[in-house]
């Protein structure tokens, strides 16, 4: 606290990112990177990209990255919208599109930047509770009144999904709010509601290049809508850093959007080892959430949350925990390699065997 702060920022709860400790040997299961590289033909890009040209400020439309992102997606490119990150693109969305005279509903187990970015824009919440199964019950959406609706598809920190024509029926049953989804980690299991897009006008669709296409570092996210949706968050992304996308990471974006090949050979291997992983941690005594994501959240009825963590930790092994009501007990573990994955197994059958 200072007395040179301005009273938004006192009261501000920031988000706090998973950790990038540099400890050598670590088996990093904590922020849901992809474990494998991103596409040899997006760092060819990236390398050919580093010239001369950096003097010059990059497109501030990013019109070929939106171009290769509306083909994969079968949209036109000025329902393309990219930002630094989704985080950025989701900041931007809750700026233009969720604050209303009404309250922004969202989940009360969900990506916790949800609340952050409400209190740093002020928006009104209501959280809906998950079902006892951790599941969301759409009907809960229909019962009050509300100015926009957000949810992760699949869900985080839990991994399930709905499906597309669940997205559809809410999109539905609210037309005059805008209904967002976050599909940060759709590519592991979920079906887009990007082909929705052209049918209503009040769905945004927002991905992110970080996970499927391992480009975490790189830093860029899209969201798809209609053109008038598109056009509220480029009023305020123009009202706040015109290139908010450097020319590298444009490029390597393209190129990594254009490589459908090497996109589906990660996926494929990523979803293979979170079907292995779920399997063995049931075998083991764990409960194991249905997971469509790169992670998959998971508790042992005899172990408490912190004391998991804190063993694999010990070992060498970070997983994500968090201290909340309903979870305190499970732990978030991003699917790395075959390798990774079989040394969190090795520490977790030592633990689930003593206890
Ligand atoms: N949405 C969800 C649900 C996430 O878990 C994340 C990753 N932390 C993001 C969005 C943001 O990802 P990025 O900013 O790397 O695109």
């Amino acid at each position: 606290m200072s007395r040179y702060w301005s009273p938004i920022v006192s009261r501000l709860s920031p988000y706090v990112a998973g950790e990038q400790p540099r400890i050598q040997n670590l088996v990093k299961l904590n922020t849901n990177e992809n474990p494998y590289g991103p596409s040899p033909k997006a760092i060819a890009a990236l390398q050919a990209a580093a010239d001369d040209a950096l003097r010059l400020y990059p497109d501030p439309s990013a019109t070929a990255l939106r171009e290769a992102i509306a083909v994969r997606f079968g949209v036109q490119s000025d329902q393309v919208f990219v930002g630094n990150g989704s985080d950025e693109v989701l900041a931007h969305t809750f700026q233009a599109l969720l604050k209303h005279d009404k309250p922004l509903l969202y989940p009360d187990i969900t990506y916790s930047f949800y609340p952050t970015y409400s209190r740093l824009y002020d928006i009104d919440v209501v959280e809906i509770p998950l079902d006892e199964g951790f599941r969301v019950r759409l009907s809960d959406y229909d019962r009050r009144p509300c100015g926009a609706i957000i949810i992760p598809n699949p869900n985080a920190p839990t991994g399930i999904g709905l499906a597309v024509m669940d997205i559809e029926a809410l999109a539905a049953a609210h037309p005059d709010v805008p209904v967002v989804v976050d599909e940060a980690y759709i590519d592991f299991g979920g079906e887009t509601a990007a082909g929705l897009i052209g049918r209503y006008p009040n769905l945004l669709v927002i991905q992110t290049l970080s996970k499927s296409r391992s480009l975490a570092g790189m830093r860029v996210g899209f969201a798809l809508g209609q053109r008038h949706l598109i056009d509220a968050l480029e009023r305020v992304k123009d009202s706040f850093n015109s290139y908010p996308l450097d020319r590298l990471a444009q490029a390597a974006a393209t190129a990594a959007i254009e490589d459908a090949e090497w996109f589906e050979t990660c996926r494929q291997k990523i979803i293979a080892t979170r079907d292995r992983v779920s399997g063995e941690l049931q075998t083991m005594g764990f409960d194991v959430l249905p997971s469509q994501a790169n992670f998959v959240f998971t508790r042992h009825p005899a172990l408490s949350g912190a004391e998991v963590y804190s063993a694999l930790r010990a070992q060498g092994v970070l997983v994500r925990h968090w201290n909340k009501p309903r979870i305190e007990d499970y732990l978030r573990i991003s699917i790395g390699t075959d390798a990774e994955c079989d040394r969190l197994l090795e520490v977790l059958k030592t633990l689930a065997t003593a206890g």
